[in-house]
């Protein structure tokens, strides 16, 4: 989700908005425009429904916003920071820094969205109700689709799986009453792929039987929940398995470290000769790291250049390395490297000093070896393809 627009902030919360939010809008404003409305209030000018019809469908997407704040407030009364919330083409997205402490605080910041979007259903459908007969029939025709709208919403994200707010709240339930977060989560992510074929199947049905697009966008909604539950599954095992994993416990202690004021000649001839890995972290003259050099790059260094050019000028500097404590969970440096960690090795620092790295392979291992010590919490579907997991959204 890139080519996102800063909307600022919100209650304090960071908001942006996708660019295909904007899809969504010019196709709600033109149903509403040229359907739904006209049905609704018949014998209007063309221009008085397309007025109502932009002004609902922004109505409807402020509506979608609250739902967002309705979560991440709630989530912040549990003491969970709020990193932003995203609007998109299919809703939105709420990323959370951190889970919830309890079941009971699972359950609430779940139930919070779709309770904001009911609400507000039910506040526009009674205006409709109370304004007949006193107001414009386009606002009511309107106000009436945006409560329904939004009923609906609530609804949808009630079914019970995820990454949908249902799935969160059978999460909570599970975890209530088995006192295993981990596993909850995992049940959870399989419903939410019931759930994403079911929509899947629903949107075939529906454009097979009544050629209606509709169908399409009910196909759309429902591949995404199951890339996203499966993506959650996969990270929800690998979570299960790592409890009490620390960094400390998978890197390779007191890596082969060379000094950065060496000439990459001098480099190649003193450190990577008889080394067998190819990525090098660095320190400088003070003993501190300095960054990371791979085989990949100096061998972007003409041989010609070689005895001049610095090693520490080719490398990378330590800001744009990843870096990790010895004493942090496993799980939670995967998380932060999330997608654009790629095999990028993690240098683990701690005190101003280099103790240790954490490669993709050590990762990897890990996550196989405690899969191999405890069959059961791997549980079926395996976690040997785990080595770093798309965390695409993480913890909506
Ligand atoms: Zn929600």
């Amino acid at each position: 989700m890139h080519e996102t627009v800063s909307l600022g902030r919100i209650a304090g919360v960071r908001v942006a908005a996708n660019w295909s939010l904007l899809i969504i809008a010019a196709l709600i404003a033109e149903t509403l425009a040229v359907s739904v409305l006209p049905a609704t209030a018949a014998g209007r000018p063309a221009a008085e429904y397309w007025v109502a019809s932009v002004a609902a469908a922004v109505a409807f997407l402020a509506g979608v916003l609250a739902h967002e704040l309705a979560h991440a407030i709630v989530a912040r009364r549990c003491g969970i920071r709020v990193d932003s919330i995203t609007l998109w083409m299919l809703g939105g997205v709420t990323r959370l820094d951190g889970d919830p402490p309890t079941p009971r605080d699972d359950l609430r910041v779940a139930v919070a969205g779709p309770a904001a979007s009911a609400g507000i259903g039910l506040v526009c459908l009674l205006l409709a109700v109370g304004l007949r007969g006193m107001a414009p029939v386009v606002l009511v025709a309107a106000l009436q689709w945006l409560g329904a709208i939004n009923v609906l919403l609530a609804l949808f994200n009630l079914l019970p799986g995820a990454p949908l707010d249902g799935g969160r709240l059978l999460r909570a339930v599970i975890w209530q009453r088995t006192g295993d977060r981990a596993r909850a989560a995992v049940h959870a992510a399989r419903a939410g792929r019931v759930v994403g074929f079911g929509l899947v199947s629903l949107g075939v049905v529906e454009v097979a039987v009544t050629a209606d697009v509709g169908g399409i966008w009910l196909m759309l909604v429902g591949w995404f929940l199951l890339v996203t539950a499966r993506a959650e599954e996969r990270h929800a095992g690998l979570r299960n398995l790592l409890v009490g994993v620390q960094v400390r416990d998978v890197m390779t202690s007191d890596p082969l470290c060379g000094p950065d004021w060496l000439s990459v000649q001098a480099f190649l001839d003193s450190v990577v000769r008889t080394a067998r890995f190819t990525a090098f972290p660095l320190r400088g003259v003070d003993g501190r790291p300095s960054g990371l050099v791979t085989l990949h790059d100096l061998a972007r260094v003409a041989p010609a250049r070689r005895v001049e050019v610095r090693v520490g000028t080719v490398g990378t500097p330590l800001a744009a390395v990843p870096t990790a404590g010895p004493d942090e969970p496993l799980i939670d440096v995967i998380d932060r490297l999330g997608v654009d960690s790629q095999a990028r090795p993690v240098l683990v620092v701690a005190d101003d000093q280099l103790v240790g790295i954490l490669t993709s392979g050590d990762i990897s291992a890990a996550v196989q070896k405690a899969a191999l010590a405890d069959p059961v919490r791997s549980g079926p579907g395996g976690s040997a393809e785990l080595s770093l997991p798309e965390t695409v959204i993480r913890r909506s």
